[in-house]
């Protein structure tokens, strides 16, 4: 492409952005006006026009995702493959770091990363070893307060307790839980970052050759950067100031895990001679969209403020629809999406957002129900479910088996009679001769103290271990998944879990053993580059891309499905058609962020992250009532519905009468009915008798056997009918009316 090219498809700002002498730059801007593509663009220009090599420069994003589409983005602008740019999320590159630099940072060399679910077990451990009681010191406490000091660059050393016995007490949870890392080997995310800022401050010279190597860097979404990642932009840019930022206050969301927006503040600061861009056109969503935005967003106080104005037209309004609980909303957004394909456009171009995964499992049996292909960014990711991480956890410990945390989760799954107690026991025995559960495993049975019988279950377990190792020792990576899969018998074991839960672990399998196939860590690297390492070998390298990407999109991402994630990983995407789920008082905005305004104001801000996804359509739904932890609960529709300027939203009523009987479970076509929104008068159909009962839908129920419910569903007539409760115990469940002897609750 040549350079005049690069700047064409960019409008007056964006172009003095791109082709801007070097120098520091803060673009603060908001939702779509073009902040990555300016940083895309402004990339391709310095290799072009400044003869940057691609070596010369650093690129920081927020996922995983982002960073292979920056590059990709990149890639297709200059026509060429890159190699040699650096483009990652900060714990992708702080791991590149550490791996190349292990001996200097103080690691072993083949250090294993610990997920968020290790590192909670982890924790739980080290309360025992404390001897403090889980119930006075939460597990899950003492882990944010862990990962919290060490987005802050803090280490135990550096905390002072004032005498106060929570501080005191946590920084001794902090102190063994460094410990117990240190010997098995293992770093946790925010371990990550804060080892490779220190690796830095700690070799000056390893700094000032990564400072002359990295002429250029550009960060986006710069106001989710926490303490501990500017720290370290910081010192990588020194005093030669070639650096651009951008990022939108009004999306900062990630405050509640470290992250400073006053860092934008820091950065003028810092880098006196830096210039602020501003972009306001927004290229993405319609007018209307637009409009119901920056009307929500106006309720924050405290904002840098900016504007932001479409040349599209206003387009569809927004749709708001009351579903009578969470199943209804689920199903009511798959038919809209079969609507939206059955008119020519693909699933890929449907987004369902929601503020916490828990929601996603309703949505995600809707849409297998009726055979829509999805896909979840996210939350339940691919190399977090159960059964992968089991598959992983049985490849780590071929890769060390002192790995303790992998250890622990599969020594006794499948079942093999290792129980709790002999557990404890290999657990305590390792705490008390500081040696790993493999080591303590094997000295217990040595010892002679357990039972035939557990002694042969231990024993069973080594033996397969060590078999499984000798087994896999020249296999190809895939087929090394394969024996696995087979000689844990894992396979067999999910055989055994019946429906469509048994068969998608069973189907998850084989596409790790795919994903082990086709996984190439090489993309971009550049092999004649000294910094890069050698790869410490495929097997390895698999493992921490498992644990790193914790499936942020795996699978294969050109299959066309319907994108599910939380509103956090939707961050910087779009989408034409975008659902927002669960706009409901309580969950989103969250129940914890009702008490202090500063989180009601990140909850907006995610609000206004989920709003400006959508280029064309956007969907409000929220449910009546929703079961919870297996409780029914009522909530109002969120706050935030009301926040958006009422003109721009139309409610969507059910056109389903229910006091007939509906022959089809199938929820038949809801068509619009364009009215004034008027939230307190809102009701969805479940107001209907069901068709000769004195039932309604939503009603709560009783059932002799199964407890209490709530109506969901109904169809047929007479003696046939049969009516669908969704039970608090049990699930949901289709009953024949005339023999379920239903009670109003
Ligand atoms: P976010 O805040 O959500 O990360 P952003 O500011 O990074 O948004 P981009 O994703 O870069 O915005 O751009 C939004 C959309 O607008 C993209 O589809 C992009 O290609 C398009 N776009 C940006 N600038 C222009 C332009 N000058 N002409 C045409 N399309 C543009
Ligand atoms: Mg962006």
């Amino acid at each position: 492409m040549v350079v005049s090219d690069i700047l064409d498809s960019l409008n007056e700002y964006q172009r003095q952005a791109v082709s801007a002498p070097t120098g520091s730059y803060l673009i603060l801007a908001g939702a779509g006006s073009g902040k990555t593509r300016v940083l895309t663009h402004r990339i391709a220009w310095l290799i072009q026009t400044h003869g940057v090599s691609p070596h010369g420069i650093l690129a920081v994003t927020f996922t995983n995702k982002a960073a292979a589409e920056m590059r990709a983005r990149i890639e297709s602008l200059m026509e060429t493959p890159l190699r040699g740019m650096w483009v990652g999320t900060f714990h992708g590159i702080a791991h590149r770091l550490l791996r190349a630099h292990w001996q200097e940072a103080k690691l072993n060399q083949n250090f294993q990363i610990l997920d968020g679910d290790d590192q909670l077990r982890l924790v739980k451990r080290v309360l025992a070893s404390l001897d403090l009681d889980e119930k006075k010191w939460p597990a899950r406490q003492a882990l944010w307060y862990i990962n919290a000091q060490k987005d802050e660059g803090l280490r135990p050393r550096h905390i002072e307790d004032f005498g106060d016995l929570y501080i005191k007490t946590h920084v001794q949870i902090y102190a063994a839980y460094e410990t117990a890392c240190e010997r098995g080997g293992m770093v946790d995310f925010a371990e990550l970052l804060l080892r490779a800022h220190e690796l830095w401050l700690n070799n000056p010279r390893l700094l000032q050759h990564y400072q002359q190597r990295f002429s250029q860097l550009l960060v986006d979404e710069f106001q989710d950067t926490n303490t501990i990642q500017y720290a370290w932009i910081r010192l990588l840019a020194g005093d030669r100031n070639n650096i651009l930022v951008v990022g939108d206050d009004d999306q900062s969301i990630y405050g509640w895990r470290g992250a400073k927006i006053e860092n934008i503040q820091k950065f003028t600061t810092d880098f006196p001679a830096s210039e602020m861009i501003r972009l306001e056109q927004n290229y993405r969503s319609t007018g209307s969209i637009l409009k119901a935005a920056n009307g929500l967003i106006s309720s924050n106080a405290g904002r840098l403020g900016k504007e932001l104005w479409t040349e599209a037209a206003d387009g569809e309004r927004i749709n708001l629809y009351a579903a009578f609980n969470e199943i209804d909303q689920a199903r009511y957004i798959v038919e809209r999406i079969k609507d939206w394909v059955a008119q020519g456009n693909s699933y890929t171009e449907c987004a369902i957002l929601y503020r916490s995964n828990a929601q996603s499992r309703v949505l995600e049996e809707a849409l297998l129900r009726s055979q829509l292909p999805y896909r979840i960014y996210g939350g339940q990711r691919f190399f977090e479910r159960m059964e992968i991480r089991n598959v992983l956890a049985y490849m780590r410990l071929l890769g060390n088996k002192d790995a303790d945390a992998s250890f622990e989760r599969v020594v006794n799954t499948p079942s093999r009679g290792i129980g709790d107690r002999t557990i404890e026991e290999i657990r305590q025995l390792a705490r008390s001769q500081n040696i790993s559960m493999w080591q303590a495993a094997i000295l217990l049975k040595e010892q002679g103290k357990v039972t035939g019988r557990t002694k042969n279950a231990i024993q069973g377990f080594i033996t397969l271990i060590e078999e499984m190792d000798a087994a896999t020792a020249d296999l190809e990576l895939a087929e090394l998944c394969e024996i696995v899969i087979q000689m844990s018998e894992l396979r067999e074991y999910y055989e055994k879990e019946r429906g469509e839960r048994g068969q998608a672990r069973l189907e998850n399998l084989q596409e790790l053993v795919t994903a082990a196939r086709t996984f190439d860590p090489d993309s971009g690297v550049d092999f004649d580059d000294p910094d890069e390492v050698a790869p410490l070998s495929l097997f390895d390298d698999f493992l921490n891309h498992a644990a790193l990407e914790s499936g942020e999109g795996q699978g294969d991402i050109h299959q066309d499905c319907v994108q599910l994630m939380t509103l956090h990983s939707a961050k910087g995407l779009e989408f034409p058609l975008v659902f927002l789920g669960g706009m409901e008082e309580g969950l989103f905005p969250h129940k914890m962020s009702l008490e202090e305004p500063g989180r009601l104001e990140e909850e907006r801000r995610l609000c206004y992250v989920g709003v400006t996804r959508a280029m064309q359509q956007l969907y409000l739904t929220y449910a009546e009532s929703r079961r919870i932890n297996g409780s029914e609960t009522y909530n109002r529709v969120s706050r935030f519905v009301s926040e958006i300027p009422s003109e721009m939203v139309q409610e969507v009523r059910a056109q389903q009468s229910i006091s007939r009987p509906a022959y089809t479970s199938s929820f038949s076509a809801a068509r619009p009915m364009p009215s004034r929104v008027n939230i307190n008068s809102m009701r969805s159909f479940a107001d209907a008798e069901l068709g000769g009962t004195n039932l309604k839908l939503g009603q709560r129920v009783v059932h002799a056997k199964f407890g209490e419910g709530v109506v969901i569903n109904y169809e047929g007539e007479g003696k046939q009918a049969r009516i669908q409760v969704n039970f608090n115990q049990e699930g949901s469940k289709w009953l024949m009316m005339a023999y379920a002897n239903l009670q109003p609750a």
